[in-house]
């Protein structure tokens, strides 16, 4: 194999570190846990992603979860020139705010109201302002392991970015903020009583990722959700389901359709849902919601502050609801399904063939691959995965035109797009991954 020419990507990369703090504009772009020189896309088309230096990939992060059709989707694309061509923002109500805010409100039945905001980290971070407005309480709970963007408050053993830099916590968060957290471990039912039990007049929320992807893919056990609900609404505290990954992906009801409509939520849905990625179609657009009563605590309805200039843009909610219509009329999850299913056994295969030890977990067609022998049910258990096989495995994808999330704590991200041939190639590409990862393996599991 020729090996692929990066020399554009190489002198982009240094240009960008004398200018960007470390090259790159969010951190797991720069490589860190996997070596190499990230990639500079020149264009995206479908699955296929075209760097500087005219190597063409096939794309597995999707821009972490928003390209659920593909790149430049045409009518997406025209969509998006359309309401350009009308102006790029009027810091005034427009149109498309009300059908975007009506798409997700229809979708979602426990939401009743949407607040438009510019990206998951502002959904999350007004989602417990106003949890904390509302209940008139300080402490928020939360899980190890489960990334809710970078808010102050939730950036305490957070997930993928931190868990690969292998950092317990980052300076610049003050010890006033983190103090009114309190982190637990995911899907353990008795921590949660406990911190309940001794807690519980304190606490304003509970926010988990609605099933969690951002430590590789962990669904909640049993009864874990439902444990939530039932203690939250015990105590006065709200429930904060965040669906800014799972929302619009898992489901076209997100990951509350698909667990309700499976195990039954006897004690209510959660109260407070946030939103972002697909339904920004690849632009700044997120939001959160939940019912009347709760978000009527908002500016100007009610005291809780919230604002921002560029919420409900015109041409990010544009794009926005011309994803969410499509797909429901290309029939995107079914496709969806079918690739991760024609997938995850072909991973398993050819890692198994070349000895790597590996669970695949999956919601629904959103799966992530772990290289450690056991069943992941939080964040020690992901943390504990061999990530220099991962790197292994990443680098040799990339050289066969792959191109996987630069980090093994993330879920391989499909579009409508990854059908027939570009499956092909994907599959073809794993046996030699797969041997490179053995070669790189820090011997046995556990051992990262
Ligand atoms: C991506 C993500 C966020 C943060 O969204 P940004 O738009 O990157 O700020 C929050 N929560 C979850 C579950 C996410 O996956």
């Amino acid at each position: 194999m020729t090996p692929q020419p990066t020399d554009r990507s190489r002198s982009l990369f240094e240009r960008a570190s004398a200018v960007i703090p470390g090259g790159v504009n969010s951190p797991v772009r720069a490589f860190g846990a996997v070596g190499g020189t990230p990639r500079f896309i020149d264009r995206a088309e479908g699955a296929l992603l075209t760097d500087v230096d005219g190597n063409e990939y096939v794309d597995l992060i999707g821009s972490w979860g928003p390209m659920i059709l593909g790149h430049a989707h045409p009518q997406v694309l025209d969509a998006v020139q359309q309401a350009a061509a009308r102006g790029f923002s009027f810091g005034t109500p427009s149109e498309n705010e009300v059908l975007l805010a009506e798409a997700i409100t229809a979708r979602i039945d426990p939401v009743d109201e949407v607040r438009l905001v510019s990206s998951g980290t502002e959904a999350t971070m007004s989602a417990i302002r106003l949890a904390r407005g509302y209940t008139g309480r300080p402490v928020v709970v939360k899980f190890a392991g489960c990334y809710h963007g970078h808010v102050d408050a939730l950036l305490a053993e957070a997930g993928s970015g931190l868990a690969t830099f292998s950092l317990p916590d980052t300076p610049g968060v003050t010890g006033a903020s983190a103090a009114d957290t309190i982190v637990l471990p995911y899907n353990d039912q008795d921590a949660l009583r406990a911190a309940f039990a001794e807690h519980g007049d304190r606490i304003a929320c509970v926010i988990t990722e609605a099933c969690p992807g951002n430590m590789g893919i962990v669904p909640p056990r049993d009864g874990f959700t439902q444990l939530m609900q039932e203690l939250t609404h015990q105590h006065g505290a709200l429930l904060i389901s965040d669906e800014v990954m799972t929302g619009f992906r898992v489901s076209a009801t997100g990951w509350y359709g698909w667990e309700h409509e499976r195990a039954g939520y006897p004690d209510g849905p959660p109260d407070l849902f946030t939103f972002g990625k697909v339904m920004g179609g690849g632009f700044p657009a997120a939001a959160f919601g939940g019912r009347r009563e709760v978000m009527s605590h908002l500016a100007p309805a009610g005291p809780v502050y919230q604002a921002g200039t560029l919420s409900g843009n015109p041409v990010a909610t544009a794009a926005g609801l011309a994803t969410l219509r499509l797909t429901e009329e290309l029939d995107v999850y079914p496709t969806l399904e079918a690739a991760a299913d024609a997938l995850r056994p072909e991973i398993s295969a050819a890692l198994t063939a070349a000895g790597v030890p590996h669970v695949i977990q999956s919601a629904n067609s959103m799966f992530s691959v772990f290289f450690t022998d056991r069943e992941v049910v939080d964040y020690a258990d992901s943390r504990s995965q061999d990530s220099a096989a991962y790197a292994a495995f990443f680098t040799s994808m990339l050289e066969q035109g792959i191109h996987l999330p630069p980090s093994a704590f993330e879920v391989w991200f499909l579009s409508l797009a990854h059908t027939g041939d570009v499956l092909d190639r994907i599959v073809s590409a794993l046996p030699a991954a797969a041997r490179a990862a053995a070669g790189a393996q820090t011997g046995g599991t556990g051992s990262a």
